[in-house]
């Protein structure tokens, strides 16, 4: 099984379509890590594609603070916003369908799927050390994460922590074969709002047979993006930190 791994689309729809098209032809399913609403200006499209297409989604922080939970107390202003603004352009049956999703990690096809790590579903797994110290609550040997937007993710063996690469800039794909006797950690990325210095929209794909991941990166139309959230008066802030990729 070849499978499409999705997260922290952010109602980006520009680049989740730019993210499909690029992929066309690699998997067999999608998953999506959560965070499939908030910040960005198209809810309810994104919402629609994820609704139609994706065969396992958990819930990120912000489909529980755009449809009103209190985790929004927490949020930045400007991200604030964009969750009050968003539940209320959220049609019912998006609505519902956001409300309804499972937390992680949820086991799919031998994989675990989470939005920030095993043991808190709002906890950010940013370097080694942290990822170290998750071995203890790790479901499985291969973990996808989101959550922290940075493409890349770790390996976990006898007490070490490795890094794994994303693309370099202007470089499409990096390929990571999984090891023996390993744990993973594994982080695609983000479709609609990356914060790695890398605009592109970034996407991973994993093979469950070979235990091969590729982590791939693709332009996307930044301009349509930004005009969307400007059009729906938004702060500028989540516009311009799309052109900048941070
Ligand atoms: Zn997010």
């Amino acid at each position: 099984m070849r499978i499409l791994i999705l997260s922290d689309l952010h109602s980006n729809y520009e680049a989740l379509e730019a993210v499909v098209e690029d992929a066309a032809g690699s998997y067999d399913e999608v998953v999506c890590l959560g965070d499939v609403v908030g910040y960005g200006g198209d809810p309810n499209r994104v919402t629609e594609w994820v609704r139609a297409n994706t065969m396992a989604v958990i819930r990120g922080n912000h489909d529980r603070a755009c449809t009103g939970d209190a985790v929004v107390e927490w949020f930045s202003g400007p991200a604030q916003i964009a969750a009050e603004w968003t539940n209320g352009e959220l049609t019912g049956e998006n609505r519902r369908f956001l409300e309804q999703l499972p937390a992680g990690p949820l086991a799919w096809d031998g994989v675990y799927l989470m939005h920030g790590s095993p043991r808190d579903e709002d906890e950010y797994i940013v370097d080694k050390g942290e990822a170290a110290r998750l071995l203890p609550y790790l479901p499985g040997d291969i973990c996808f994460f989101g959550h922290t937007h940075i493409q890349g993710g770790f390996g976990l063996r006898r007490g070490l922590a490795w890094r794994l690469a994303a693309p370099a800039d202007g470089e499409h794909e990096r390929v990571h074969q999984m090891e023996p006797d390993t744990l993973y950690l594994l982080n695609p990325g983000s479709v609609g709002q990356p914060r790695d210095m890398d605009r592109r929209a970034a996407y991973g794909l994993y093979d469950t047979e070979a235990k091969v991941l590729a982590l791939r990166r693709t332009p996307y139309d930044i301009e349509r993006a930004r005009k969307r959230i400007l059009e729906a008066s938004l702060p500028a802030f989540l516009a311009d930190r799309l052109a900048q990729g941070r």
